[in-house]
């Protein structure tokens, strides 16, 4: 065994104290940057969750309701999809979508929006040989690379429901109803503005005459309008710029182009919607930016108490009779909605709906000492398997201070072990309101409690 030599072991002592100090001071510490999140991809933060999941919580229990049933697609799809959907010149497909090659060269795409891909879905399970109409519902993240603002993210949240497999009018009203519905279970007051853009032959009709119609101004026009009368004549309709808007006001109405059948269907649609008394407002140049719309188009609006529309809808929805059969699919029938839930929610907080009252953290378990720490959890875990909701702090050991947080967070009843608990078997109920305690036997703490509990609501 080596001898042992202290001289040796008492030098080192002194040296990397020293050293310590000198590399301070030679090399001052390298500040690290936090990494921030991308650019209009939010977090959402817990104060913001009772909204999160009181919208949430309505969509189910809306589709519930009108008995959709929930379909789950993944988050990429074959960029494809899309180009072949929302179709070429649209702002998602030329601006707005996340696009990237994976390791495989496959083109892929975050999806920009739900209703592709669940016509995806169902072409491939065949969900055609289903009774009709399937109803199908959805609830996820969508990406658009979208100028960030109030309301606008790049990453955003969209419920989404399909009617697929039926033609009728009623159907496209019953969508509607349905997001009424939604929006009005939210607290949300809103108007729905909505509009024909026909068949694809009307919608050709019409497109000659407005290119016409807007050529003969195209000086009046702002630079994005002048490239949209080549690439996508109707979202000329759509530009927000003031003297766009003005020129706007006297341009050819595509409802006069309408043929007798979507006409006809247009008519239906009001019908219904007159009988259901859900007001709307015929918005003659709602086109919509997304080309796989048929017939009916339509968007809901948040409103003040005068009935003004604001800016931003809050859901884009419409008929889509011809999109199968574009995917490849069988001609299949078919109206959606997508609410945007990030703007429903902005809407909320702007209306400032009351929301409804969320179960309340009701027990707070408090220890004392060692034993009762480790009594503590088993007593929380006790106590919510009986269905109670339980706080606790095991950070902190001084009772005081854990009744403080109990105090804070107004709960009625704080449930104390220590030592002396553990031994005996039982725990104390404390009354936090009027201080008074109570010992009782561990066997019989749930009895007790639910007692206090029910005299005290
Ligand atoms: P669209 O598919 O464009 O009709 O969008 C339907 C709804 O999704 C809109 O009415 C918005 O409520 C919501 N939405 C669309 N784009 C965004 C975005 N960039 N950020 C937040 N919500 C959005």
């Amino acid at each position: 065994m080596p001898k042992k030599d202290t001289k040796k072991e008492a030098a080192p002592k002194a040296a990397p104290k020293k050293a310590a100090v000198t590399d301070e001071e030679e090399k001052p510490k390298k500040k690290i940057k936090v990494p921030k999140n991308v650019r209009g991809m939010r977090d959402l933060l817990p104060e913001d969750e009772k909204y999160w999941r009181f919208c949430y919580e309505t969509a189910q229990k809306i589709a519930d309701q009108f008995d959709f049933e929930r379909i789950d697609t993944p988050i990429v799809e074959p960029e494809e999809l899309f180009v072949r959907s929302v179709g070429k010149g649209t702002d998602i497909i030329d601006k707005e979508m996340y696009t990237f090659l994976d390791h495989d060269e496959h083109k892929l795409a975050l999806r920009p929006e739900a209703t592709a891909s669940v016509c995806r879905a169902f072409i491939n399970h065949g969900m055609f040989n289903r009774p009709q109409p399937q109803k199908l519902w959805l609830w996820g993240q969508m990406f658009r690379h979208d100028r960030p603002q109030a309301g606008r993210h790049r990453q955003f949240f969209q419920s989404d429901f399909e009617i697929i497999g039926d033609a009728s009018p009623a159907t496209d009203a019953q969508v509607i109803l349905l997001t009424h519905a939604f929006f009005k279970a939210l607290g949300l007051q809103t108007k729905v503005h909505i509009n024909s853009i026909g068949l694809p032959e009307d919608r050709a009709r019409y497109k000659m005459e407005l290119v016409q119609w807007y050529r003969a101004r195209k000086k009046e026009l702002c630079e994005h309008c002048v490239k949209r009368l080549v690439r996508n004549p109707l979202r000329l309709l759509d530009c927000k710029e003031e003297g766009c808007v003005a020129i706007r006001a006297e341009a050819p109405q595509i409802v006069d182009w309408l043929g007798d059948e979507a006409k006809k269907h247009f008519m239906a649609v009001l019908e219904y919607l007159d009988e259901l008394e859900i007001p709307y407002f015929v918005d003659t140049f709602l086109v919509r930016g997304l080309d796989y719309y048929t017939k009916t188009v339509f968007e809901f609006y948040p409103v003040d108490d005068e009935g003004e529309s604001a800016q931003s809808a809050l859901c884009g929805g419409g008929r889509y009779d011809l999109l199968m059969e574009q995917l490849g699919g069988k001609e299949t029938p078919a109206c959606g909605v997508a609410p945007g839930i990030d703007r429903a929610i902005l809407a909320m907080k702007e209306q400032k709906v009351k929301l409804p009252k969320q179960k309340k953290t009701k027990l707070f378990v408090a220890h004392l000492g060692e034993q009762g720490k480790r009594r503590a959890l088993a007593l929380f875990n006790h106590l919510r398997e009986s269905g109670f909701v339980m706080k606790s702090n095991f950070a902190k050991n001084a009772l005081k201070a854990q009744l403080e947080i109990a105090n804070e967070e107004k709960i009625p009843f704080v449930v104390l072990v220590g030592q002396k608990e553990v031994q005996d078997d039982t725990v104390i109920i404390r009354d936090m309101d009027s201080g008074t305690q109570e010992v009782v036997e561990y066997s019989k703490i749930v009895e007790e409690l639910k007692k206090k509990m029910k005299k005290s609501k």
